[in-house]
C-alpha cells in the first residue's frame, strides 16, 4: 500500500505542485491519450513505482521557463483496471492504492481525468472510479476517446446517454469528446488542462 512512498525522491512528487491524474479501463486508449496530450512537452517519465503489477507512472509536466507557470508538475498515469487476467485480489489491491493516492498522499490533484471508450460508454468500473473521485472530493474531467469510431448519429445518442448517466455525479466538471487517433478534439483538452 505504501510502495509510492519508497520511490526515491517521491516526497517531492507528492508535496510540490499539482497533479493531473488519469484513470481508464485497459484498452480505452489512456496511453494514446497521454501521448497525444504530451506530444510537444518532451515529457520525461520521472519515476515508476516498484512492484510488478501495480504501477503508477509520473510524467514531469513542469512548464518550461518560457511558459506561464500553471502550477502543474505531474501527469499521473494511474494503473488500469479491467485486464481479464486480474483477479479479485489484484483489483482490491489496486483499489486500496488508488484510495491511498487520492485521499492520503499529499498530492494536490487538479483533475481526476476519467478516460472512456466511446464504443463502450460508461461501465461499472468507471462508476466505481467516479465514486472514488467523489469520496476524495476531486473534480472529474470525463474524456470520451475514440469518437472516430462513431458516426454523427451514434455520437449524439452517446452524448445524450452520458448526460443522463452522469447526472448522479456532481463531481463531473466537463465531458470532452475526442480521438487520440485522429487528434480531433485533443487541442481543446490541452487548453482546458493548460498543457498547451
Ligand atoms: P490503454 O490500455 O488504455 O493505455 O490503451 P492504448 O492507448 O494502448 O490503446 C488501446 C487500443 O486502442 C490501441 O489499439 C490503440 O491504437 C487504440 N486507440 C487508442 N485511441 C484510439 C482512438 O482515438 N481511436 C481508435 N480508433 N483507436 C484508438
Amino acid at each position: 500500500m505504501f510502495d509510492l512512498k519508497i520511490v526515491s525522491g517521491s516526497d517531492e512528487i507528492f508535496n510540490q505542485g499539482k497533479h493531473l491524474a488519469f484513470f481508464g479501463r485497459s484498452n480505452v486508449g489512456k496511453s494514446s491519450t497521454i501521448n497525444a496530450l504530451l506530444n510537444n512537452k518532451a515529457a520525461a517519465k520521472t519515476s515508476k513505482t516498484p512492484g510488478k503489477t501495480v504501477t503508477f507512472n509520473f510524467f514531469d509536466i513542469t512548464p518550461k521557463e518560457s511558459e506561464a507557470d500553471s502550477g502543474l508538475r505531474y501527469l499521473v498515469d494511474l494503473p488500469g483496471y479491467g485486464y481479464a487476467r486480474h483477479g479479485e485480489k489484484f483489483r482490491e489491491k489496486l483499489r486500496r492504492r488508488l484510495i491511498w493516492y487520492l485521499n492520503e498522499s499529499e498530492a494536490d490533484i487538479e483533475f481526476f481525468c476519467l478516460v472512456l471508450d466511446a464504443k463502450a460508454g460508461l461501465t461499472d468500473i468507471d462508476r466505481s472510479a467516479l465514486d472514488l473521485a467523489e469520496q476524495a472530493g476531486l473534480p472529474v474531467l470525463v474524456l470520451v476517446n475514440k469518437v472516430d469510431k462513431l458516426n454523427q448519429k451514434d455520437l449524439s445518442t452517446l452524448q445524450k446517454e452520458l448526460k443522463r448517466e452522469l447526472l448522479p455525479y456532481p463531481v463531473v466538471y466537463r465531458v470532452m469528446y475526442y480521438s487520440a487517433k485522429t487528434k480531433k478534439g485533443v487541442n481543446e483538452i490541452k487548453q482546458l488542462l493548460q498543457l498547451g
